[in-house]
């Protein structure tokens, strides 16, 4: 059983289509019963394949109905050459760019929409930097949903306008910033044009949860010191939290990773917030950042993350946009792992808090990257040397070459 609770005053809300709590507006999140796992050990659910719905019994939603595309059982890469360069004892990958539509929004948007199809929604849609707009085009594909994704204008990487674009979804280009782009979308929302799955929604971070549950599950339940993540709209390292939270209320791990968020200098409330000791955070007028898929100056769930920082004993860092583009092509010449400048951060995060001191060197890290190299060609190919060019005779590519 679960039932949606506010996340400030712990009051329950029973209606399905409000996103926030209709008593003191705070942020909402399902709480689950986990009576359910009282007979359950972690192995009994490796007769499943590693994915999302391996973890199903944690997942607030009817999994008979579940709207798939096979998302999550990523690969967890041990970083040998990492390691060594950055001289530390532990560094895993945790490569969510091998998500169906390339990013772990589909890890919460297979959850989210399962949730609207259970509601007898006809129309979903979000705000979105990208991801979150070519995750749900595609699942309300796959679920026979229309589809409506409010973009901020030119700030959106080619890959992922492409996909919202491909998959059938309405595309409205917004003349403003993403945290605009939202507020217009939760207002279609209560006006119900529309059932919002930004992960506002507490049934996406639900989803997301599985990214946590995988990791540990990959590492045979050895808990690896820190897990480090990007942060924009902060929904990715409150679902992370919750996940950890779950399994060690349950006995299943015995101590929690210190979760680490990483944001880009120029759009970075967290790290302000986290700099001054507050629990609560001011937003940022101008969020810039390389790294678009975290360019958000109000992160809808900044306080679940700030909370999920402390009690984890964890930080959070900000990287420039220079330290971020470096990660990414450290990532992919050594690694041969292709990621896009956000997900990059959580690794720049990492090299710089060691250099710091603040991650010591006997840790066992695991940086979560976030989305794949293919969302942000433009970005890729202005980061690196130039083409060659030659004619076509052996003797001249001989020559370019040299
Ligand atoms: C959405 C996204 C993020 C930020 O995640 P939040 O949950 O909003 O903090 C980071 N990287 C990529 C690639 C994303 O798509």
């Amino acid at each position: 059983m679960h039932r949606v609770v506010c996340f400030e005053c712990g009051g329950e809300v029973d209606d399905p289509f409000v996103d926030s709590c209709p008593k003191c507006g705070g942020l909402l999140t399902v709480d689950l019963d986990l009576d359910f796992a009282s007979g359950l050990r972690p192995y009994d659910l490796r007769k499943r394949p590693l994915g999302v719905w391996r973890y199903a019994p944690f997942l607030p939603v009817d999994a008979s109905r579940a709207v798939t595309l096979q998302e999550g059982g990523t690969p967890l890469y041990d970083c040998q050459d990492l390691r060594s360069i950055i001289g530390i004892k532990g560094v895993h990958v945790k490569y969510e760019g091998a998500n169906p539509t390339g990013s772990f929004k589909d890890r919460g948007m297979t959850v989210g929409v399962t949730r609207a199809v259970e509601l007898g929604c006809r129309t979903v849609g979000c705000a979105s930097t990208g991801n979150t707009s070519a995750s749900l085009s595609a699942y309300a594909a796959k679920a026979g949903l229309s589809c409506i994704v409010l973009l901020p204008s030119g700030k959106v990487a080619a890959g992922k306008l492409a996909q919202a674009m491909f998959y059938g979804a309405k595309v409205v280009m917004v003349d403003g910033n993403f945290d605009d782009a939202l507020q217009v979308t939760s207002q279609l929302a209560r006006e119900g044009v529309l059932y919002l799955l930004n992960s506002i929604n507490p049934f996406r971070p639900e989803g997301q949860k599985t990214v946590a549950f995988e990791i540990v599950d990959q590492l045979d339940f050895e808990v690896p010191d820190r897990i480090i993540l990007p942060v924009g709209n902060a929904g990715n390292i409150s679902a992370v939290h919750k996940a950890l939270t779950e399994w060690k209320a349950l006995g299943w791990i015995d101590r929690m990773p210190k979760l680490t968020g990483v944001q880009a200098a120029g759009s970075a409330p967290i790290v302000r917030a986290f700099r001054d000791e507050r629990m609560d955070f001011e937003p940022e007028q101008h969020p810039e950042t390389v790294a678009t898929a975290i360019r958000i100056g109000n992160p809808v769930s900044g306080k679940k993350a700030l909370k999920a920082i402390y009690d984890t004993g964890g930080v959070a860092t900000d990287v420039t946009d220079e330290e971020i583009l470096a990660a990414q092509r450290l990532l992919g010449r050594k690694e041969g792992i292709g990621v896009e400048p956000a997900s990059a951060a959580s690794i720049a995060g990492l090299i710089k808090l060691v250099d710091d001191g603040v991650v010591a060197r006997d840790e066992r890290v695991v940086c979560i990257c976030t989305g794949n190299v293919l969302k942000d060609p433009d970005t890729v190919m202005r980061s690196c040397e130039e083409i060659l060019k030659a004619k076509p005779t052996v003797e001249d590519v001989r020559r370019v070459i040299a």
